[in-house]
């Protein structure tokens, strides 16, 4: 499970994060949508560390985790963003071990193992060999999805994972997410795509302004809005 509690987080005078309270549940997906600027993306770089809130905890499986050290905590969260950063010289393969044979401690054979394994998972054992280059932008997304699964982490983190992909590429990304959510994974996703927020979600929280307005299930999210903000943001993207 992931857990935050009363974070805050301010860049100079911009109060971005406003008392962030949230619970996902060991196996379970939790979708954050909101506008631009409402500190969706802010709110994940807490939660793996990148960023170290002014005040508030984050929480894996119930414990503190801000006391530990980042790098560690950043093997038990695993991150999938909008640009994947593969190493482009390297082989699909190679982009994936790499983490494993540093950061792990695997051998170069277990580490390869792990890396199809994985590739099989997103379904691209096939293209181990090849240069991301050479794949489109949901392959390359993919294989970002399998290096981070690969780390075996309990939780996966996404922002906006979808949103610089070509339209005809989406599906194929969304998919591979929802075949997480059913294999149990523990997920914290920024989205816009609304239809995935309805049909994997088991709980969708909305934020502005810093804070999570209003969250539910998803039927009662975007059936049965209580704010106006809610309201106005759902006319906007529906
Ligand atoms: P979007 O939907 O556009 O991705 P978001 O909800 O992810 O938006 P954030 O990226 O979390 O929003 O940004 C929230 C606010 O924090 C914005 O006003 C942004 O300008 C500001 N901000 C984010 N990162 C920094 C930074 N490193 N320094 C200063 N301000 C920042
Ligand atoms: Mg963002």
């Amino acid at each position: 499970s992931v857990a935050t509690r009363d974070v805050h987080l301010a860049f100079g005078s911009t109060r971005v994060l406003r008392g962030v309270d949230l619970d996902v549940a060991a196996a379970s997906t939790a979708c954050v949508i909101g506008p631009s600027g409402s500190g969706k993306s802010t709110l994940l770089r807490v939660v793996n560390r990148l960023l170290e809130p002014d005040r508030g905890d984050v929480l894996l499986a119930g414990r503190s985790v801000l006391g530990d050290n980042p790098d560690h905590l950043r093997q038990r969260v695993g991150m999938v963003f909008q640009h994947f950063n593969l190493f482009p010289h390297k082989s699909v393969r190679a982009n994936i071990t790499l983490g494993l044979t540093r950061l792990k401690g695997l051998s170069k054979d277990e580490a390869a193992e792990r890396a199809l394994h994985h590739l099989d998972r997103v379904g691209l054992a096939h293209k181990a060999d090849a240069r991301p280059g050479t794949l489109s932008g949901g392959q390359q997304q993919r294989v970002a999805i399998a290096r981070a699964l690969a780390m075996e982490p309990e939780v996966m983190l996404f922002d906006e994972a979808t949103s610089a992909l070509d339209p005809e590429l989406v599906k194929g990304v969304l998919a591979t997410m929802a075949d997480l959510a059913a294999g149990g994974m523990t997920m914290l996703v920024v989205t816009h795509e609304m239809g995935f927020a309805r049909s994997v979600a088991g709980q969708v929280l909305f934020m502005d302004h810093g804070r999570v307005v209003e969250s539910g299930p998803p039927e009662q999210v975007f059936e049965a809005p209580e704010s106006d903000r809610l309201r106005q943001f759902l006319s906007q993207v529906l």
